[in-house]
């Protein structure tokens, strides 16, 4: 139960935090795992990470909001595996303030990275996954995106968007057993969160029925269950895992 043994996954943002924790986790499962993101010296020690508890990684550097280097980076992954089964969207940034002061260059910067990067990587995942007539597509969204948040339009619009393009993927690639899920975590501890005044973090807590900030690892174990063969009657679904803090 729950082997990825075979499988061949991309993971973008995997440079830190849930990304990485997700490379690991899938890795550990027994896929090969390709690591994107932009920082060459995080990826290629994690690559060695992988590889030195016995598993396969190939680290490949690129920007998912740029579609020259998204292509590129597809073409060194498919040159060397010849297949892709499972595609995590999981990189992106923030760029956070009040609406009203939100500079232009913000909100593309956030669109285009979280929302068209995802879209470019499914663009180009998609031609495999169809091939082979099977795949696995699971888009990092967030509990924000479900229930909104002051200081954070141009994320929270991303990541509503993603959940709109995971439903919208979801149904178009159905008939080739393609699967297309969101994750949408809560507040979790990652090198995202970790400039967040304490007394924030204590404010936040005091929101989520568990009481605590989630690991990147219970993250990662959600996404590696929706990636299994298991998974495979789950489509178009977003798996909150938030501690409680948002139900339905
Ligand atoms: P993080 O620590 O800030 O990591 C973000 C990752 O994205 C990094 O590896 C970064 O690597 C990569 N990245 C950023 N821009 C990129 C680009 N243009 N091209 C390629 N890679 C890029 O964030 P995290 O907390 O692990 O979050 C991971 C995912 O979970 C995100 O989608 C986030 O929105 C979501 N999420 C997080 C939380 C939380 O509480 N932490 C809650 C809900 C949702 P490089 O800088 O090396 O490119």
């Amino acid at each position: 139960m729950f082997t990825l043994k075979g499988k061949i996954a991309l993971v973008t943002g995997a440079s830190q935090g849930i990304g990485r924790a997700t490379s690991l986790a899938l890795a550990e499962a027994g896929a090969t795992v390709a690591v994107a993101a932009r920082n060459r010296e995080k990826l290629a020690s994690l690559a060695a990470e992988i590889e030195a508890a016995g598993g396969a990684s190939l680290a490949v550097a690129m920007d998912v909001a740029d579609a020259a280097q998204v292509k590129d980076g597809f073409q060194l992954i498919l040159g060397k595996f010849q297949r892709l089964d499972i595609l995590v969207n999981n990189a992106a940034i923030t760029r956070d303030t009040l609406a009203l002061r939100m500079k232009l260059e913000d909100w593309d910067a956030v669109l285009r990275t979280n929302l068209t990067g995802a879209h470019l990587c499914t663009q180009q995942a998609l031609a495999p996954m169809l091939k082979q007539r099977s795949g696995r597509i699971i888009n990092v969204t967030s509990v924000v995106a479900q229930t909104g948040n002051a200081g954070q339009a141009n994320y929270v619009a991303s990541k509503a968007g993603l959940i709109g393009l995971t439903r919208a993927i979801a149904t178009e690639v159905a008939s080739r057993s393609i699967t297309v899920n969101a994750v949408a975590p809560g507040f979790v501890e990652t090198p995202m969160t970790e400039p967040l005044p304490q007394a924030l973090k204590d404010k936040l807590k005091s929101l989520i029925p568990l009481g605590r900030f989630g690991q990147d690892r219970e993250i990662a174990m959600a996404i590696v269950f929706l990636a299994s063969d298991e998974a495979a009657y789950i489509t178009g679904q977003v798996l909150g895992v938030n501690g409680g803090m948002h139900m339905g």
